[in-house]
């Protein structure tokens, strides 16, 4: 064996005398080159926010002589503990992006072509501020502004409130709305930013309809955790990949029947008496009562005393008393007869409703595509660790009654569900279903359970309901969005027609809490309910990947009346790359990236707290813009101070907010309460986190402190918060609630039984006679499920179609990053072995694909691991030639595509006359999931490129590199 010398690993010759060995080892390692084995990786770490998706985790950015040269995760962050993806760690080349849109942009060709003029800040102000300024002035609802995937909906709802104009939403009514009012109806908040699994003691999570971009880090970190303890992940989805590749049970789902399987579960529960009587009793409107006189103007809806709070029927006392006494004691099985009117549980109503066999597994699993025997082993399952398992925590509660607890219970079953369940027309029905489910097991707020993450939760009645009044130079009369409590809150005219251009909060959707951007520019292009003359959006790609009918759209952009004129007359967007909607904007005002500017993730928004602590959180600009653009919050300061907006300017006229961190700082919303709750100022001039005066220190102290701030839940209002009175107040010192606000869960959505008495023919209020039946059927205050394939043609078209976002990509956001570009440069259609084979399909054949609506001709690749019935492929990876910077002949805009050729805003003629939006009848969620196509082997095109394919348009920044280089310091 050869002897080594202390240094540099040089072998030392037997008997060789020091000064030799030395000697040697020189002459051996003259020649070396020079490695520094600990370089200096950066000059400065500056810790900020990431936006590569939405799930903000906290990021070091590494910087070398000012640019940027890493990132890495930020251990202390609340959100991923240090753990970053690999998303996040492409920022870098996001920041970098030829992409980029480098000034403001006047169109100088026609709409579609991508030509277009540089000209100043000033230059574009002024335009913008012309054309809006005598809208406002005259007819604010002819401003149209919506927002995409931004996260500061607070602060431009704000803007779009000050303006006047009803029109404003953002894109939840194209993403996930079901998920999230369905939430907020049923117990106050869904997943994700709502709520999250009790990852530290659960035992079994159940997964639906959750692609692998949501809640992309802490669900793999939760996971994590599962696996290591040895808890079991049932994944519900039709494609397994991602999570559900990691899940120990896969359950390869009919889309669109999830409603009918959790239904399906509830039935089988009900029928073992698996149900939490206790929660159900104490929590929930399970014991309220209902009137059952069906002559009553009253029929349906919950029996209330003088003040509005619901009765119950008290078991001791043998009469109806308010639910929230302290010494009541409600009786699940309650029935009251009061000259002659019956009122019974809810209970009691649900019981009838799901023991019925309609709901039995055998009668359910065909359509499902699931086993009647799996569905009974989950039932089974879910029932033996939710009561089997149960545990307890050693901690004093007291709850709204007044009744102290010695322990907290836990039931170890935690679930989470996500766009998979909710982008169907029965979307909203079937999160209540889960969310019914749930409860019954009593796993909600509970230690092992689905816990809620401040400032949830909150009932409906802690929401505004929406406002809709505008008035020539005067501000909306409040809030857009919100939640109604019946048809007096509908967003009607006096004549009883929309007065939303997306039609949101009317009877065609009557809780459409997130608004329709889906359908705004159809409507507006067919002037229904009324033309409009300028389109303001904000990262929403518009003419492409976030459109169903995506070539009808590009076309309504471009359609001009016969005086000439486009339709839709002026069209001003905001991006901060060259997307394809910048091809069809008149005015282009350039945004930053998310490393370049102030941003403020806010508790008034979509926050980023965890069930045991408040959070929230800032970007801040850690590299200055090499180009001439500005954050668009900023612009929306100008903007707002150049049109006089009431909250934008000083008594004295002047722009009160000098930028978007000027208004984070100084914005206050309600008495003490800003966008951000951390470091405001006490009465005697301290730092203190909830409510407080602005701070002129704030955006530095929550830079030093890593870019975020975080309070932790105190230990007795960890679980039960609902209800838990150490919670309560808690929330109201930190500003979430004005007072104290517990509440019971809603198995019985009381507001749609208000619509479905409507539809009945009562009150002032009530639908048009083509909407009634509609809405009597489907707003039914129990959940239930309906099939959506006939409406879809589904006899004609026998096979499912779905889209999901990749782990690595998050919508079109990676597509301009050249380290995720090579990732996801291409999709194919994923096909199931039965349909492959039926086909004779090979690798590297192509597929015609059609639906009801249109047709594609793609690549097709096979995959087992996939609903028999199902094909799908990635979202947003196929990219318009042209747009993003990339060269006309890259892959995503050659073997790249979408699937949104194939979907329409509005559903196949059933020959009433009339065509039926594709969304859900109750929120106007649109219904990309319901999609119906069949397939066939097609030759390959001639060139091989994915149909349809458009001609290119113009970029306004050129293409990026052909050899791109990346070096730092
Ligand atoms: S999960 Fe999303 S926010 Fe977190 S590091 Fe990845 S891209 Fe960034």
């Amino acid at each position: 064996m050869a002897r080594f010398c202390r240094r540099a690993g040089v072998p030392a010759r037997a008997g060789m005398h020091p000064q030799q060995e030395e000697a040697e080892r020189s002459r051996m390692t003259q020649h070396q080159p020079a490695i520094d084995l600990s370089p200096r990786t950066s000059d400065e770490i500056r810790k900020t926010t990431c936006y590569m998706c939405a799930c903000r985790c906290g990021i070091n950015v590494h910087m070398k002589d000012g640019k940027v040269a890493y990132i890495e995760g930020n251990r202390d962050h609340p959100v991923n503990q240090g753990v970053l993806c690999a998303k996040g760690s492409s920022g870098i080349m996001q920041v970098n992006a030829p992409s980029r849109l480098r000034a403001p942009l006047k169109r100088v060709g026609p709409r579609g072509s991508g030509q277009f003029e540089e000209i100043s800040w000033e230059e574009a102000l002024t335009l913008a501020t012309d054309w809006l300024a005598p809208i406002r002035a005259e007819a604010p609802e002819k401003l149209a502004f919506f927002t995409g995937r931004d996260q500061s909906q607070s602060f431009t709802s704000f803007w779009a409130q000050a303006f006047g104009t009803p029109n404003y939403a953002a894109h939840g009514g194209f993403c996930s709305v079901n998920m999230a009012a369905g939430g907020i109806y049923t117990m106050g908040g869904a997943f994700w930013e709502f709520g999250q699994p009790d990852w530290d003691h659960a035992k079994l999570f159940m997964l639906f309809g959750v692609a692998e971009d949501h809640d992309s880090n802490p669900i793999k970190m939760g996971l994590g955790k599962l696996k290591a303890r040895g808890a079991k992940v049932i994944g519900v989805n039709p494609i397994r990949s991602g999570y559900n590749a990691v899940a120990d049970e896969w359950i390869g789902i009919t889309p669109g029947t999830d409603g009918l399987f959790i239904l399906s579960l509830v039935h089988c529960l009900l029928k073992a008496g698996k149900i939490d009587l206790e929660y159900l009793t104490w929590y929930t409107d399970a014991p309220c009562l209902v009137n059952c006189d069906e002559s009553s103007d009253e029929y349906g809806l919950i029996l209330r005393d003088e003040e509005g709070r619901a009765l119950v029927w008290d078991r001791i006392e043998r009469r109806p008393r308010c639910y929230d006494k302290p010494d009541v004691c409600p009786d699940l099985g309650g029935t009251w007869v009061n000259e002659g009117i019956e009122h019974r549980s809810v209970f009691q109503f649900m019981v009838e409703r799901y023991l019925s066999e309609d709901y039995a597994p055998e009668a359910v699993a065909e359509r499902c595509g699931i086993p009647a025997g799996k569905i009974r082993a989950i039932a089974n399952e879910l029932a033996r660790v939710a009561f089997e398992e149960a545990f307890e925590i050693q901690q004093e509660w007291t709850d709204f009654r007044g009744k102290k607890h010695k322990v907290m219970k836990g039931r170890p079953v935690a679930m989470h569900a996500m766009r998979g369940i909710s982008a169907h027309a029965n979307g909203f029905q079937t999160c209540r279903a889960l969310h019914t489910l749930q409860i019954l097991l009593g796993t909600v707020e509970v230690p092992g359970g689905f816990r809620f993450k401040p400032p949830y939760p909150k009932p409906v009645e802690a929401h505004p309901t929406p406002h809709c009044k505008s008035q020539p130079g005067h501000p909306l009369d409040g809030p857009h969005l919100g939640f109604v409590r019946g048809p007096e809150h509908l967003a009607l005219k006096e004549d009883g027609t929309p007065a939303r251009i997306d039609k949101a909060f009317s009877w065609e959707n009557p809780m459409s809490a997130h608004g329709l951007m889906h359908m705004v520019i159809s409507n507006a292009h067919a002037g229904d309910p009324y033309k409009i003359d300028t389109l303001f959006m904000y990262m929403a790609n518009m003419s492409w990947n976030s459109s169903m009918n995506t070539k009808g759209v590009m076309e309504m952009l471009t359609d001009k009346g016969e005086d000439g004129e486009y339709l839709i007359p002026r069209i001003i967007y905001s991006d901060a790359y060259s997307s394809e909607m910048v091809a069809y904007a008149d005015l282009v005002l350039p945004d930053t990236t998310y490393l370049e500017r102030h941003d403020c993730i806010s508790l008034l928004d979509r926050p980023i707290c965890e069930a045991d602590g408040a959070a929230d959180a800032i970007r801040w600009p850690v590299v200055e813009p090499d180009r001439d653009v500005r954050g668009f919050q900023s612009v929306l300061c100008d903007l707002g101070a150049r049109l006089g907006l009431p909250g934008f300017v000083n008594e004295d006229g002047s722009q009160k907010y000098a930028d978007y961190g000027d208004y984070i700082t100084n914005h206050i919303r309600r008495p003490g309460i800003g966008p951000l709750f951390g470091w405001r100022k006490g009465e005697d001039g301290s730092e203190q986190p909830g409510r407080g005066a602005p701070n002129p220190e704030q955006l530095q102290r929550y830079i030093d402190n890593g870019g975020f701030h975080l309070q932790h839940v105190p230990d007795a209002a960890r679980y039960y918060k609902p209800w838990n009175m150490d919670y309560q107040d808690w929330a109201v010192k930190m500003g979430f609630y004005d007072v104290p606000h517990p509440y019971l869960f809603t198995l019985y959505c009381e507001p749609m039984r208000k619509f479905q008495l409507a539809a009945e023919g009562h009150g002032e209020r009530q639908p048009p006679e083509h909407l009634r039946a509609r809405i009597k059927a489907t707003m039914d205050p129990l959940p239930i499920w309906w099939d959506t394939v006939e409406e879809n043609r589904g006899a004609e078209f026998p096979v499912h179609a779905l889209t999901q976002r990749p782990m690595a990509m998050y919508h079109s956001w990676g597509s301009q990053n050249a380290w995720l570009r090579q990732i996801h440069g291409r999709n194919p259609l994923y096909v199931p072995t039965k349909i492959w084979e039926e086909n004779g399909f090979a690798e590297g054949d192509w597929a015609r694909v059609t639906s009801p609506h249109g047709e594609i001709v793609v690549p097709v690749a096979h995959m087992a691991a996939l609903n028999e019935n199902t094909v799908w492929t990635w979202n947003a990876i196929g990219k318009r030639k042209g747009a993003w910077a990339l060269e006309e002949d890259a892959p995503e805009a050659t073997k790249g595509f979408l699937l949104n050729h194939l979907i329409h805003e509005l559903l196949p003629e059933k020959g009433d006359g009339l065509r039926w939006s594709n969304s859900d009848p109750i929120t106007g969620q649109a219904a990309w999931f319901d999609l119906r196509v069949r397939i066939e082997k097609a030759p390959a095109p001639d060139p091989a490129e994915s149909q349809p394919a458009f001609g290119p348009i113009a970029s306004p920044v050129g293409h990026g590199p052909k050899v791109n280089r990346q070096k730092v310091g």
